[in-house]
């Protein structure tokens, strides 16, 4: 049987390698280091994403390929592309990895996000202030995740010092929005146009980590969850985007502004593995492999916390607690790094909330 080629061998490609065997299709990873954390769960065929050739090797004779990180390079996915169907394609990592490209997708699907401006010398910055106010949030045009490649400058700083410590020419002057909450929506467009979203996920940063998700959200109003999905499916759509699309959201007191797409799937959406919905990751082996899409049906309260920089004592006992769901990735402790998550379901708000406390008290430490 053809294989799922994954480029990237991290957590994602993990937990999508074991989704795909869960449906009986073999999946293999490309990474360059062979002890990555799919290692444990597939072959892998160790690379560099700058050796076209490698890549295209890897992806010969697969049923799709398809990408864990959104910054492989565009001749690694082109190279890729040209064996076997690579899902989600082109278009939609060209969008998810320059802040410029991101901001024109979001205007021709109609999508509202903050006002910005794109600037690419310090000496802009006055003009940036006068439209956008103070401070701005600047944001790396490329290469930026997890709060990295991004500064906050206001009126009087001095922007050259910034520019210097972002260490890059073009920048994305973004207004810094009081938001009332992160919410992100992890939808799934079928090869057929078909689209699924999980609820709205309210999402917790910190370090510019993400470090908690509820699902879902509380308190949104029908017609907000309705915005927010209309405006996932707007993106996906204008992208052909195939798999699954995490859109980052903040949600103000005038409405909804998104923030950031990623063309895979998402952190936030960790939750959906054991929660008894189809999870995130069989939602897009099956559509990347052109499957139909499954319906998500019941409902699930959900919630998890990341596991950042060590892996704390408590955890072992927590996993065998009935509704507590936890994932290690094997992966070197390192500080900041994610080295695993835990995530609660439950029937109701008030016992998932019940497990989450019990579970960030066990884990709250970890976090640096
Ligand atoms: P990003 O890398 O764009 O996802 O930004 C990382 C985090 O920085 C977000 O999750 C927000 O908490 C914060 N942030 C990003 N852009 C803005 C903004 N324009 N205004 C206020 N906070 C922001």
């Amino acid at each position: 049987m053809a294989r799922l080629a994954v480029l990237g061998g991290g957590q994602l490609g993990r937990l999508l390698a074991e989704a795909a065997d869960a449906l009986g299709i073999p999946a293999a990873c490309f990474d360059l280091d062979p002890a990555c954390s799919a290692s444990r769960a597939c072959e892998v065929v160790r690379g560099s994403f700058d050796d076209a050739d490698a890549v295209r090797r890897f992806a010969e004779g697969a049923a799709a390929v398809t990408c864990e990180w959104e910054s492989v390079p565009l001749s690694a996915l082109v190279a890729a592309g040209s064996v076997a169907p690579l899902r989600p394609g082109v278009a939609s990592f060209a969008a998810a990895r320059d802040r410029f490209a991101e901001q024109d997708c979001f205007a021709h699907a109609g999508v509202r996000a903050p006002e910005s401006l794109r600037v690419s010398r310090a000496s802009d910055l006055p003009e940036a202030f006068e439209r956008l106010g103070s401070p701005v949030v600047l944001k790396s045009r490329f290469g930026g995740y997890d709060g990295k490649g991004q500064a906050r400058l206001a009126r009087g700083d001095d922007p050259g010092e910034v520019f210097d410590r972002l260490g890059v020419s073009e920048v994305l002057a973004q207004a810094f929005v009081g938001f009332e909450r992160e919410v992100s929506v992890v939808g799934c467009r079928g090869a057929d146009g078909d689209f699924v979203a999980f609820d709205p996920i309210e999402n917790e940063h910190r370090g510019g980590i993400l470090y908690r998700s509820l699902a879902p959200a509380v308190g949104l109003s029908w017609e907000r969850r309705s915005e927010l999905e209309r405006a996932t499916r707007a993106i996906a759509d204008d992208l052909g985007h195939v798999g699954v699309l995490a859109v980052e959201f903040f949600l103000t007191a005038d409405g909804v502004l998104a923030n950031e797409i990623a063309p895979r799937v998402h952190n936030s959406g960790h939750w959906t593995l054991g929660s008894g919905l189809t999870s995130q990751f069989e939602q897009h082996v099956r559509a990347v492999l052109g499957r139909p899409l499954a319906r998500a049906g019941g409902r699930c309260w959900g919630g998890m916390i990341n596991l950042v920089g060590v892996v704390p004592d408590g955890v072992e006992e927590l996993a065998g607690r009935p509704g507590v769901d936890v994932r290690l990735y094997g992966k070197e402790p390192r500080p900041g790094r994610k080295l695993g998550h835990v995530s609660v379901h439950a029937e109701t708000e008030t016992v998932r909330d019940d497990l989450l406390k019990r579970v960030t008290d066990a884990v709250e430490w970890s976090v640096v």
